[in-house]
């Protein structure tokens, strides 16, 4: 069977284990072994400390957005690095400043670098940049994001990572950057998505692997519902 290629146990929707874009076998397996398994610990922590503003902004200062809970990122880490073993990554993308930490820990579990790209410009960056216009959501105006090309070539596997993921704006522009510089998305990950706002689907339909460790399919009423 070809590497790409993995039987499916008729029981299980068989899309659900289809390969996606540049996803390998290993990846594929363990995504069929973890099928239906969530991350509950973060569930419950939003419950218990998440607060619901207004503009559907989900509030998760006590530990992911301002004060960060370093034990619980390392659990964190730990589950996207498992999610994505076998992937062959070689970097972790995310732009400044809410997925530094996370894109950070998940790239310490991997054992790769972290790249940041910059959302203003600044006195010691130099060189030639991959530049791509992002519509900040929690901003509500657009940046333009930029990454040295030195920090990204054309055989490095990319691994996306970000603290949210709403509409998908932050990760389609680092997608933009990592196919400028000629590399490969292994896929996309991110510590909440709101599943409601569409982005995270709209990138899976397109064939990327989008792995988020926990997704609030509704906010209603200051209640936080997940997705099954
Ligand atoms: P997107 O580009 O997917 O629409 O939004 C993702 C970006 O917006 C993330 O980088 C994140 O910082 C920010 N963001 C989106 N929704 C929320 C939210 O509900 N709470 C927080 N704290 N940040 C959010």
């Amino acid at each position: 069977m070809p590497e790409n290629q993995i039987a499916t146990i008729g029981v299980f929707p068989q899309a659900a284990f289809l390969p996606l874009r540049g996803e390998c076998a290993v990846a594929v397996v363990c995504r069929f072994l973890c099928f239906g398994e969530q991350m509950k610990a973060l569930e419950e922590k939003i419950v218990k400390e998440g607060t619901v503003l207004p503009g559907d902004v989900l509030k998760v200062g006590s530990f992911l957005n301002q004060q960060i809970d370093t034990v619980f990122l390392k659990e964190m880490a730990k589950e996207t690095g498992r999610l994505f073993s076998g992937c062959e990554i070689t970097k972790v993308l995310t732009v400044e400043a809410s997925g530094i930490a996370f894109a950070t820990a998940v790239a310490l579990e991997l054992g790769v670098p972290m790249v940041f790209a910059k959302k203003h410009p600044s006195a010691n960056v130099s060189g030639e940049q991959y530049y791509a216009p992002v519509y900040s959501f929690t901003h509500k105006t657009t940046y333009t994001i930029a990454v040295s090309r030195e920090y990204l070539k054309r055989e490095d596997k990319v691994l996306i990572a970000d603290d949210f993921l709403a509409n998908g704006n932050a990760l389609k522009g680092l997608i933009s950057i990592v196919d400028q510089a000629g590399a490969k998305v292994a896929g996309c990950c991110a510590e909440i998505e709101k599943g409601f706002q569409g982005g995270g689907d709209e990138l899976r339909k397109k064939g990327y692997k989008v792995e988020s460790l926990a997704i609030v399919e509704r906010m209603e009423d200051g209640k936080i519902i997940f997705r099954e």
